[in-house]
């Protein structure tokens, strides 16, 4: 579904004609042959595309119209080779609307020693030539991401690793559709926000489609699609005895089988990226879709519960920012809390839908009562969670802007057996410690519903935010409270001034 290998970043290098024709010679070999390495390594997911020197104020220009209109262009990796008089770069900053990465690199890792003449230096500038640059876009007020180092230095591969992952995440956002079956939950806060600033920002459109439209094409679904979704299920996933074939829930199967098939074919017929559901609407359905959810989520799409349409769109720029790397990304919620002071841990799952890309080990297919909103008994995927680092990131509207907040934290393996609780779960500890990272959490006003990630790190996330500029905090390793109440206090003043 999602092919990081499909899309651009136009590796730019610019250099003025002071130099003469033997110089501009070399830079655009050096550029080509730096651009062609990028492209190479397996650190870089996307394609690496040279473009040809820029050496005047109008190829500047002409390169950022283009990339704006490239289809499959994500973002812009600008290196100065030599010295590139930086109000040549204005009018083209100024229009450029894709991500820039400002590779602060140079061709030679090394100093020739004692070779080094003035044609070296003559050719070598980008230690002053990068800073006249970053001059003009810190003038200019704009986001970038700057990555210093020796363009082979594995660093610094990560880092543009980080940077075009969260730029494919943020492409994947412009013009993306998400669905709404039902509206938010009856009376909740957090989950709910303003679409149309969000489409503004962020380049996506949530809108609304009553539950009986998805009843509709849930309810064509034949015999013979439900059968052979069903030998799948048999396949990929632990049976309970009860939901085999002459089982006495079998016919709960059915039912979740049928309404997956429903669900997928009305997201393939609206081009949609993602959607979010309710308990409270499924005015016409048999039970609440859980294993259907898992599912399509587990397939790529942006997936939250309770009409939570800016967790479902945070889930799908995740799962694409994680494309290919091993671990999964899914919806979450901090459920629940383990106090032991010698081993205090969060118990993040939900209702039904966590994706089974987290689950460590063949994922038990099973059906319970729900409790709430008074349908049949779902069938729902039941796993642990692999240990290991993850982040778990949420996105607020706190009225005046967007603010994204991401928890780093440390899953653990499961202490003890959890034999009657009959959902996915996943164990972490938060950083910097449990007490100051729930605390953190919630004077940032971070959701209970969360994307949690384990092949994504905070880097990809402050990367993303910048893109939409909106507000990031990170609650990390080193977040001690009072810092981080005074920078929610400053950026207030901040967002209120920066309009
Ligand atoms: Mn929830």
């Amino acid at each position: 579904m999602i092919n990081l290998k499909d899309l651009e970043v136009w590796f730019v290098t610019g250099s003025q004609h002071l130099y003469g024709e033997e110089t501009l010679k070399q830079v655009a070999a050096h550029s080509q042959e730096i651009a062609t390495s990028l492209n190479g390594a397996t650190q870089v997911p996307v394609k690496i595309v040279f473009k040809p020197t820029v050496k005047t104020t109008e190829e500047i220009y002409s390169i950022c119209l283009e990339a704006n209109t490239a289809k499959n262009c994500i973002g812009i990796i600008a290196w100065m080779h030599t010295f590139s008089p930086a109000k040549m770069w204005i009018s083209g900053l100024k229009i450029l609307q894709k991500p820039l990465c400002h590779l602060h690199t140079q061709f030679n890792r090394d100093i020739p020693w004692a070779d080094i003449d003035m044609d070296f230096m003559n050719l070598n500038q980008s230690a002053h030539g990068d800073r006249e640059f970053g001059f003009m876009v810190s003038r200019m007020r704009l986001n970038r991401k700057v990555v210093v180092g020796h363009w082979q230095d594995p660093e610094v591969l990560e880092q543009i690793n980080a940077w075009s992952r969260a730029a494919a995440g943020w492409h994947d956002w412009q013009g993306a559709k998400f669905v709404r079956f039902g509206d938010n939950m009856r009376y909740v806060a957090v989950t709910d926000g303003d679409k149309v600033e969000a489409e503004y920002k962020f380049g996506y459109a949530v809108n609304t489609h009553g539950i009986g439209d998805l009843v509709k094409v849930i309810n064509e679904t034949s015999d013979a699609s439900i059968d052979k979704l069903i030998s799948e299920y048999e396949d990929q996933y632990e049976l309970l005895a009860g939901l085999r074939k002459g089982g006495a829930q079998n016919s709960s199967l059915r039912e979740a089988a049928k309404i997956e098939i429903g669900m997928r074919t009305f997201l393939q017929d609206g081009n949609y990226k993602g959607f979010t559901d309710t308990f409270e609407d499924l005015h016409g359905m048999a039970q609440l879709p859980g294993i259907a959810s898992q599912r399509l989520m587990a397939e790529g799409y942006g997936f939250a519960g309770e009409g939570d349409w800016k967790t479902a769109a945070l889930v799908r720029a995740m799962k694409v920012m994680g494309s290919g790397l091993p671990g999964g990304n899914s919806f979450m919620e901090d459920y629940t809390y383990h106090f032991d002071p010698s081993n205090p841990l969060v118990l993040g799952s939900h209702m039904l839908e966590i994706c089974p890309s987290i689950a460590s080990g063949k994922p038990s297919c099973e059906v319970h009562p729900l409790g709430i909103g008074g349908k049949g008994d779902p069938v729902r995927l039941v796993f642990n969670s692999a240990a290991g680092p993850a982040i778990n990131a949420s996105l607020v509207d706190m009225g005046n802007r967007f603010r994204l907040i991401v928890n780093e934290v440390e899953a653990v393996e499961p202490v003890h057996a959890l034999p009657k609780l009959p959902v996915a779960r996943v164990l972490w500890k938060p950083y910097p410690d449990m007490k100051t990272g729930c605390a953190a959490w919630i004077y940032a006003g971070g959701a209970h519903h969360t994307g949690y990630s384990q092949n994504l790190r905070s880097e990809h996330m402050e990367d993303f935010a910048a893109f939409a500029g909106i507000e990031y905090v990170l609650i990390g390793k080193n977040t001690n409270l009072y810092q981080l109440k005074n920078e929610l206090r400053w950026s207030e003043v901040y967002y209120q001034m920066n309009k």
